[in-house]
């Protein structure tokens, strides 16, 4: 396989650290993109070797200057994997603006902004790998996500969307929808909810980051170019569609 550029956004920590990984072991030249904590991104690097960068991938701006960056440190990126994500749970009628917007602008504009850099210079080269990571709650909803959940469903229509553009192009865009995962994001929560939510989970077990990072590894290679446009549930059988 042609060594690949890819960039990982929130590739420093939880599901888009392994991501990270899993892309470099298959020869990749990876970025990875973080938000705000330093210390995580420099404690990844200093791991890994991966080059790590900072910015909003919820600014426009941010993100056309960052593949700017990242573009004169390694080369064009064939592959881009839109995986930072924030949740800012909150009943609906406890919801508060910038929680709605927090997560909207994380979760959702960045699909705009990371990919609209990035889409003219795929094209030009006929080739592009686009994964976008969803979510369990964004296919079946959640009590107190309507802001999440709203914006990983948009993830899903945004991804069909962009495929059938790409499809002429070489240029394939699906997305990955994890259920719940070991992260901060999951273990941070209370542990009867946690106990809770592993009882409903078919197969007995929360979901690794490396279950998720092994799935995206396979849609980015150059041979998986008749996959495109679609979204896959990894979720140990919590949620069939
Ligand atoms: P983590 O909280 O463990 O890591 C989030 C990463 O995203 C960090 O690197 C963080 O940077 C980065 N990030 C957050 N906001 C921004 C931003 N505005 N700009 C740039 N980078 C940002 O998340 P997870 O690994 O748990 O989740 C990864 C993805 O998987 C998310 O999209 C999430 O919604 C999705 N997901 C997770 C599930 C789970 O169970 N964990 C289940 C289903 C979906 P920094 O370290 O600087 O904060």
């Amino acid at each position: 396989m042609t060594s690949r550029v890819a960039l990982v956004t929130g590739g420093t920590r939880g599901i888009g650290h392994a991501i990270a990984v899993a892309l470099r072991d298959q020869g990749c030249r990876v970025a990875a993109v973080y938000h705000g904590n330093d210390e995580a991104a420099q404690a990844f690097h200093a791991q890994t070797g991966i080059d790590v960068f900072r910015w909003d991938v919820g600014d426009c701006t941010a993100c056309a200057d960052g593949v700017a960056r990242v573009t004169r440190a390694l080369g064009p990126v064939d592959v881009l994997v839109n995986n930072a994500g924030i949740v800012r749970d909150a009943p609906l009628h406890k919801m508060t603006a910038e929680q709605w917007h927090a997560v909207i602008a994380t979760n959702l504009d960045s699909m705009f902004a990371m990919c609209r850099p990035l889409i003219e210079g795929m094209r030009e080269r006929r080739f592009g790998r686009i994964v976008n990571i969803g979510s369990i709650n964004g296919q079946k909803g959640q009590y107190g996500q309507a802001n999440y959940a709203a914006a990983k469903a948009g993830v899903v229509g945004f991804t069909k969307a962009l495929a059938l553009e790409g499809a002429r192009y070489g240029i394939t865009v699906n997305c990955v929808a994890p259920g719940y995962c070991e992260t901060e994001m999951v273990t941070g929560v209370r542990e009867d909810v946690l106990k809770a939510i592993i009882a409903s989970i078919p197969v007995g077990r929360l979901g690794t980051p490396q279950d998720v990072a092994r799935m995206v590894a396979f849609l980015v290679r150059d041979d998986a170019d008749f996959i495109t446009g679609a979204t896959f549930s990894l979720n140990g059988g919590q949620y069939l569609v």
